[in-house]
């Protein structure tokens, strides 16, 4: 990001927590390199023409009952914000740097669910495993997807430990395939009554908006722990998350058709179809994945760019995922989180991991300053980064989501 683009112009208002000057969490809105404090501006009567339940929401120390409430209540509250923010005097005592605010989870997360909604992404890497049939029969039919640990979750800028595991050789030790996973995130807004799916027609009333997510995994561990039941520890010891959420209402100028199956495949089941979604179930943002090691650090060397790609590639939509979740009756809860899986692309630049990247360490990768990566090594940072670009429009971007191993 270049110093004269801002991620966070008033279009597009997105909502984190962070710790305000007395220590407590505190929910804010990003406005260039600006936080709008909500608390002390709820407080000081600036939405007072708000419902009792916005206002009470948006003095809370999480996103969680803002979340539970409905898009009705977040289109009005957006639209005060908006009102505010134009006119400017008001809220110009309520606005805070951004580089002195420390950024903490947005959301008390329940539960987190990770798919593999990327069919370049289950290509790549199902060649590496199987050469003659790399994707598995199922992945046109359903949205894959697994359980992760919302326990492990943690928030940008927290240091990522390696982890140590059992691999293939039978033995247990630190991991030496240590690697990043680009991902958007989605987190839900108004649940489901346990037993009652979500129709996709109405799934995206149920998202609350969007954020990047870093899915760390050691594959020495993963691919000796993985059958028959899928990921566990190779994936349960961090995941990091942006600290801005973006709202769907901000994203909807840059909604697109899905992915265009090719000819031959299945069209999806009538409970993953929808008019609106074969329309504009997608969403056009770029992502990037940068890397700087220790040495480059040392050495000023700036970070240098491992992939880049678009998310509007995914196989499957956010709102599939969001009604094959909950099409056996499965509760979806506010704050829940969900992930798209790595994003992947068509291209070899628009790899959104190193196990496709360097073919799981095959094809090394040489870093400025003459490094050479096939996986992860201690000191690496990894940050990724999200935006949207259209004629005519600003740019709106997630912000950033960075991690350093060691
Ligand atoms: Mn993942």
């Amino acid at each position: 990001m270049t110093e004269a683009v801002t991620d966070f112009p008033i279009e597009n208002l997105p909502y984190g927590v962070f710790r305000d000057g007395t220590g407590i969490a505190t929910i804010g809105v990003a406005i260039g390199d600006r936080i709008l404090d909500l608390r002390r501006s709820t407080g000081a009567g600036l939405f007072d023409e708000l419902p009792t339940e916005t206002r009470r929401a948006c003095g809370e120390g999480t996103l969680n009952a803002l979340m539970a409430l409905t898009p009705g209540h977040w289109h009005e509250l957006r639209a005060r914000l908006t009102e505010l923010v134009i006119a400017m005097a008001e809220v110009e005592s309520y606005l805070v740097p951004m580089q002195d605010a420390v950024m903490l989870l947005p959301a008390v997360i329940g539960d987190y669910s990770d798919f593999y909604a990327s069919i370049f992404h289950a290509t790549n890497v199902g060649k590496l495993f199987r050469p003659d049939n790399p994707l598995l029969p199922n992945y046109k039919y359903v949205p894959i997807g697994y359980h992760g640990r919302a326990s492990s979750i943690v928030a940008s800028g927290v240091p990522v430990r390696r982890p140590a595991g059992q691999t293939q050789a039978a033995t247990f030790g630190p991991t030496g395939a240590l690697d990043y996973e680009l991902e958007v995130g989605f987190f839900v807004g108004g649940g489901n009554a346990l037993g009652t799916p979500i129709p996709i027609e109405s799934a995206e009333e149920h998202i609350f908006g969007v954020c990047l997510v870093n899915d760390w995994s050691a594959r020495d561990i993963q691919a000796w722990e993985y059958q028959p039941l899928g990921p566990f520890l190779g994936k349960s010891f961090a995941t990091s998350l942006s600290p801005w959420v973006v709202p769907m209402e901000a994203l909807a100028p840059y909604r697109v058709p899905i992915y265009a199956r090719p000819a031959g495949d299945p069209a999806p089941l009538a409970h993953l179809d929808s008019a609106a979604n074969r329309e504009r179930g997608a969403i056009d943002m770029m992502l990037e994945v940068e890397i700087s090691s220790a040495k480059m650090r040392d050495t000023c060397i700036p970070p240098f760019r491992l992939s880049r790609g678009n998310f509007k590639e995914l196989y499957w939509s956010l709102a599939q995922m969001v009604a094959h979740h909950t099409s056996n009756g499965c509760n979806l809860r506010p704050g829940d989180l969900l992930a798209s899986g790595t994003v992947s692309g068509p291209d070899a630049e628009s790899r959104g991991c190193l196990l496709e990247l360097t073919r799981r360490g095959a094809d090394p990768i040489t870093l400025p300053g003459g490094e050479v990566r096939r996986f992860l090594e201690d000191g690496d940072e990894v940050t990724l980064r999200g935006y949207c670009e259209r004629d005519g429009l600003p740019r709106i971007g997630l912000g950033e989501c960075t991690g350093r191993v060691g």
